[in-house]
């Protein structure tokens, strides 16, 4: 039954999600569970770079965004101090934002190439993104505690999604908390059975009927690509191989 007048199913299950996953960024954003992280956060949003020393900094957990109705999920590692920490935003305003965003709008995942500030206009489309820890860790080192302190989060955005198929994992650390994640995504068959793998970049990992694949890629931060470990064409074809897998691509063989 549709919730308003001359509204369809896919209006209210786009509704639904909508607000499912609002509730939850919300929950997220008021976050204090990592004390480490806390502070380390709220530091950096007093101290500020010198070159931003007019922007009042988020300084608190930085939820995902994207497409509620997306069959693909993108992952990364943690807000940077300077870029999701200050802007509020998932990969905003930092090199890999600019980086990766650039390579979204040539995969015909954003509607734009840059994503600056939270009032830029950036939109997805058929992509939701999130970081496996969302508040900015010392040296982009989350302990494995805060890994696991903030695993429930993703978990819980992985149900919300109602079209969810593909996580597109963006370095080590984002494979393995996907890994975690769908393992408790998992039926009472496979309790227990904690999923496993040696995190690839390109390869593409099944899991089993009614679980998301997932894609392991080179996380899109200035170590990798400066050094040409991950080039621009790299990313765009591994971000079209994620797209047409989560469109329903042959290579989804599980599904
Ligand atoms: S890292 Fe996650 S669990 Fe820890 S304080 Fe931030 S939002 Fe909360």
């Amino acid at each position: 039954m549709s919730g308003e007048p001359g509204e369809g199913e896919g209006d209210n299950r786009r509704r639904e999600a909508t607000d499912a996953l609002d509730a939850l960024t919300a929950e997220i954003a008021a976050c204090r569970r990592c004390a480490r992280l806390v502070e380390h956060r709220e530091r950096i949003g007093e101290v500020k770079r010198a070159s931003y020393a007019g922007w009042d900094y988020w300084a608190r957990p930085v939820p995902g965004f994207g497409d509620p109705m997306a069959p693909l999920l993108a992952l990364g590692l943690a807000p940077a101090a300077h870029g999701g920490n200050r802007t509020g935003r998932v990969f905003t305003g930092d090199a890999s934002a600019t980086f990766l965003i650039k390579a979204m709008h040539q995969a015909g995942l954003a509607n734009q190439p840059v994503s600056d500030h939270r009032e830029d206009g950036l939109e997805y489309a058929g992509v939701y993104v999130c970081a496996a820890v969302r508040c900015v860790p010392p040296g982009d080192r989350p302990t494995p505690e805060e890994q696991r302190t903030c695993l429930p989060y993703l978990a819980r955005e992985m149900r919300l999604l109602p079209n969810l198929r593909v996580v597109l994992a963006l370095g080590q650390i984002a494979f393995q908390a996907a890994l975690r994640a769908i393992t408790a995504l998992g039926t009472a068959e496979d309790a227990g059975r904690r999923l496993r793998g040696k995190f690839r970049h390109g390869e593409v990992y099944r899991f089993g009927p009614g679980l998301p694949l997932v894609v392991a890629c080179y996380h899109p931060s200035p170590r990798n690509t400066n050094t040409g470990r991950l080039s621009m064409e790299q990313l765009v074809e591994t971000l079209a191989m994620a797209k047409g897998l989560s469109e329903g691509g042959v290579a989804a063989g599980n599904w």
